[in-house]
């Protein structure tokens, strides 16, 4: 048992990510203590259901003793072993050939890294080897939407694009640009669906052109943007952008760090659509957060070129020391097993249409202007006035007030600043552990906008 005052002193020498500094040396860290099933319990022994899957990524849920029996055993047995210079572990090996398995067609060879950063990061570097291994060095530039969220690595922190990300780091940097989000609630084509895909595709079109074809090396996305407020685009967004990549002769890399392993229904948010990406960035939900990684995937054809480029035996100069780390690769292998044989994708689709459906009835609430999502994976979006869809002023700060309420009722999920409530409770939820969610959820919005006036 540690001196919990003594840990709060000691917390200052940890610079959190994405935290307001001087805002947390004001109000110290929140320590979480242990988690089972879906539950977290923090260091005074306060208990909360966690509607947010950690940082989205816990989709099995906590405490499952399969993957903790996995981990142990590989730990017990090779802790480590380096993927450079032609070496493997049997962990990796497999989990590669999995994922080629299960990933949208034709997307057989897999990356391996820390996480979703990284992964991104990955990407871009491969991206940039490929075309200038084919002979086409001019195509550099980078395609991403406005509010997308594609990690904070040093190049893709400028994909991401959200202000927070950029303020003071140069980005993005001239070779990034971003097109407006699919965002069908504030669209000036809204509500109606179909404009707003085609405003989409035309916006991709002028951008490229605006850029120039033989310029342009690829477009990003995310199925659902996540951190940029759980945005859902229209029906056919994936294919619809899919078709204008090959169009315009650009790849089309898909980021599915928070939509990957069931968190939408399917084992990837691209099977909805028929879609398969040029690339695929895949972390969180992979080892369900029990252990860093991340993963790539990149088509044959792109695998074939680099590996061609390297023919006269010049290594691929791209990788980490932890890259296929046997230790995670075991985590994501018996994580798998779950989602599969142990019917959490399953569950997870059962129990998330139900998720929408109890959440939608918030939508006429007072105070509440969108109910979104898909899966389990969804936002409500707060509004001062819903015919408007003005917001409350900022300083009511009426996300945190709707936490706040929730936290003292045992709920935790996100609330971002601009008052949109995210969530994306684990695959391994019940319908009665939906409906607590939809009542402590309830009453906190009643109690926060009551407030208010
Ligand atoms: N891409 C997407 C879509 C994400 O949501 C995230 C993280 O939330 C990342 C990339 C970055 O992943 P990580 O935080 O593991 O570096």
């Amino acid at each position: 048992m540690h001196d919990i005052d003594l840990l709060v002193r000691q917390d200052r020498h940890w610079v959190h990510p994405v935290t307001a500094l001087m805002q947390h040396e004001a109000v110290g860290p929140s320590i979480w203590k242990s988690a089972q099933g879906i539950h977290l319990t923090d260091i005074h022994g306060k208990r909360v259901q966690d509607a947010f899957s950690g940082l989205w990524c816990v989709n099995a849920g906590y405490g499952q003793p399969t993957i903790v029996q996995a981990a142990r055993e590989q730990l017990e047995q090779l802790p480590y072993a380096t993927g450079y210079f032609h070496f493997a572990s049997e962990p990796a090996i497999e989990l590669a050939a999995r994922l080629a398995a299960l990933a949208p067609e034709g997307l057989n060879r897999v990356v391996f890294g820390q996480g979703g950063s990284d992964a991104v990061d990955t990407a871009i570097r491969l991206v940039r080897y490929y075309f200038n291994a084919i002979g086409k060095p001019d195509k550099k530039q980078f395609i991403g939407l406005q509010r997308g969220y594609h990690g904070t690595s040093t190049t893709g922190s400028g994909l991401t694009a959200l202000p927070l990300f950029h303020r003071y780091f140069d980005v993005p940097t001239p070779q990034q640009h971003h097109i407006a989000s699919p965002y069908t609630y504030r669209h000036p084509d809204g509500p109606d669906e179909s404009k707003v895909l085609l405003s989409t595709v035309k916006a991709l079109e002028d951008k490229v052109a605006e850029i120039g074809a033989d310029n342009v090396a690829a477009f990003i996305c995310e199925p659902i943007q996540g951190s940029g407020g759980v945005i859902v685009p229209p029906q056919g967004f994936l294919k619809a952008m899919r078709e204008t990549c090959d169009r315009l002769g650009i790849l089309l890399i898909v980021d599915e760090v928070i939509t990957g392993f069931g968190r939408t229904g399917p084992m990837f948010a691209c099977e909805a659509e028929g879609v398969s990406p040029d690339m695929l960035t895949l972390a969180k939900g992979l080892t369900s957060g029990y252990a860093p990684m991340g993963a790539t995937l990149i088509s044959e054809h792109i695998y074939e070129t680099i590996a061609q480029a390297g023919s006269d035996g010049t290594a691929l100069g791209h990788g980490q020391t932890y890259a296929g780390h046997p230790v995670s690769a075991a985590i994501a292998n018996a994580t798998l097993d779950l989602y599969l044989e142990g019917g959490l994708l399953e569950n997870g689709y059962r129990v998330g249409a139900y998720f929408q459906q109890r959440l939608k009835q918030l939508e006429s609430m007072a105070g509440v202007g969108e109910v979104r999502g898909r899966g389990m994976l969804a936002a409500v979006e707060l509004v001062h006035d819903k015919q408007s869809k003005a917001k409350a002023p900022a300083a009511l700060q009426m996300g945190q007030q709707v936490l706040k309420h929730a936290f003292a009722e045992g709920l935790v999920f996100r609330a971002f600043s601009d008052d949109i409530l995210g969530f994306a409770p684990s695959l391994n939820y019940t319908e009665a552990d939906i409906d607590v969610l939809i009542d402590i959820l309830k009453y906190s919005i009643e109690k926060a906008v009551s407030s208010s006036l």
